[in-house]
């Protein structure tokens, strides 16, 4: 069988939109891809049936390149449409981009496995195919599971409406199942004989939202009801879930975060008689990028920021955006505009003005503020030095996890996105591999910043009495 293209595999991980844990086919799709060009495939790694890794080469310098695959629930889109229709995926859709991501990063991993074989270059290239980035911390239990251990260098990228460095660090999180287990009861013949589950839910609710003022600025704190006991209002609820995510700037916070929501789960459970059971989820640490690994990526996006692009392309840009309100236009303003420095002024005329992103953000080493999502790439962040870009492959506003991202995700603009980034991550690596010294550079300036690591999954898996 024929190679297919990159392009092909994305678009083809686009249709299967699998998510956490299932991504099945989008793992296969890119492990055949690898397989084909003579990469050694390993499946199901580090713990996780749709994990894989893919090698090249040997000894060290070993530099890691990262990919993910996974879709998010509820998202299934019509492609190019610029107004929310259902599409042929069953229910999910690729609301971050995550087919590009995968597909991007092989790519950049072609590119210097390419280049390694022509110049007899010696190292190893490691593609790590990362399952479930949305809400399952896949890298977090490879890491836990033991993977990444050998790795000097890891590089990765990420789909977004404009072309940066990826340098902002993120939260740290968990995320944990709450389950009451109460009485069930007829709820108006003995509604005294029901213990209600599902107003232990609630109360750890009103609790879990009058904490929120009593802690840091920074962190989040969310919920999803995942259990209500039932549909019928005449049966006192027997059992009930609410599944909760917690996030700070550092792991620790989270911590103490969350004895707090566990402290009031417990007492949910003695208001209402009820027994309470809590089940880990899943954990990732705050993100925190090597600045000598950023140079050097800079250097390359610079390199191949001027993309062409053409009237159809950004007529077809102009038709989501105006799908935008201003709110959404301007929402990364904030921080764009302090990495932009004293080029924010023409970076704003073209983001107001504009369809496409044109140029980078410059990059600022010393910008340091903090972006209120959470990435598992933090983990990896923790135990090597590891850079990741932007690369615009939407039209500029484009919110994440929004229909518009889902239906823009096959379309040549993003394509071009996810082929920048590629050469960027590819010339990048081959330019860690060819200079001992830069090298060394980035190794010392990881051992220098160098903080503990703990994993953040400290729980078994099964529901501990709380
Ligand atoms: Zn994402």
């Amino acid at each position: 069988m024929g190679q297919k293209s990159i392009q092909e595999v994305a678009k083809n991980i686009w249709e299967y939109a699998e998510i956490r844990f299932e991504e099945h086919k989008s793992a296969r799709e890119l492990a055949d891809y690898a397989a084909n060009l003579g990469f050694k495939v390993e499946f199901g790694i580090g713990g996780l049936k749709t994990a894989f890794k893919a090698t090249y080469g040997s000894g060290h310098p070993v530099i890691a390149i990262l990919g993910e695959y996974d879709s998010l629930q509820g998202l299934s889109q019509k492609e190019d449409t610029a107004h929310k229709e259902k599409g042929n995926q069953e229910n999910n859709g690729h609301g971050c981009g995550h087919h590009l991501l995968g597909s991007g990063a092989m790519m950049g991993a072609e590119i210097a496995k390419e280049y390694m074989e022509k110049n007899n270059l010696k190292g190893t290239i490691v593609y790590y195919g990362c399952p479930a980035e949305e809400g399952g911390s896949g890298k977090t239990w490879m890491i836990k599971n033991g993977e990444f251990q050998d790795v000097d260098v890891a590089l990765t990228w990420h789909p977004f409406p404009y072309n940066g460095i990826f340098s902002m660090p993120t939260l740290a999180n968990y995320q944990a199942y709450f389950r009451f287990e109460g009485k069930g009861s007829h709820a108006a013949a003995s509604p005294h004989l029901g213990r209600s589950a599902l107003d232990a839910v609630e109360l750890m609710n009103v609790g879990c939202n009058f904490l929120r003022e009593h802690i840091i600025q920074e962190a989040r704190l969310h919920y999803a009801i995942t259990n209500t006991g039932g549909i019928s209002p005449n049966v006192v609820q027997p059992d009930a879930e609410v599944l909760y995510l917690m996030r700070a700037p550092k792991l620790k916070q989270v911590d103490e975060i969350f004895e707090r929501v566990c402290d009031i789960a417990r007492g949910a459970a003695l208001m209402t008689g009820t027994k309470v059971k809590m089940l880990f989820d899943k954990g990732a640490s705050e993100y925190k990028g090597n600045k000598e690994v950023e140079k050097v990526l800079y250097k390359n996006m610079v390199k191949f920021d001027n993309i062409k692009y053409t009237d159809e392309e950004i007529q077809y840009a102009k038709k989501f955006k105006d799908t935008l309100n201003e709110n959404e236009i301007t929402s990364e303003f904030g921080w764009i505009s302090i990495a932009a420095g004293d080029k924010w002024d023409s970076i704003k005329e073209m983001m107001l003005k504009e369809y496409i992103f044109r140029g980078t953000i410059p990059y600022d080493e010393n910008f340091n503020r903090l972006l209120p999502g959470s990435t598992d790439v933090g983990d990896v962040s923790k135990i090597t030095p590891t850079g990741q870009i932007a690369t615009a492959c939407y039209a500029i506003g484009t919110p994440g996890h929004s229909w518009q991202n889902v239906a823009q995700g096959k379309s040549s603009i993003a394509m071009k996105g996810m082929e920048f980034a590629g050469k960027v991550i590819g010339q990048t690596a081959i330019d860690i591999l060819m200079d001992k010294d830069l090298f060394e550079k980035i190794r010392k300036d990881f051992e220098k910043n160098r903080e503990e690591y703990g994993s953040p999954i400290k729980y078994e898996t099964n529901p501990i009495d709380l």
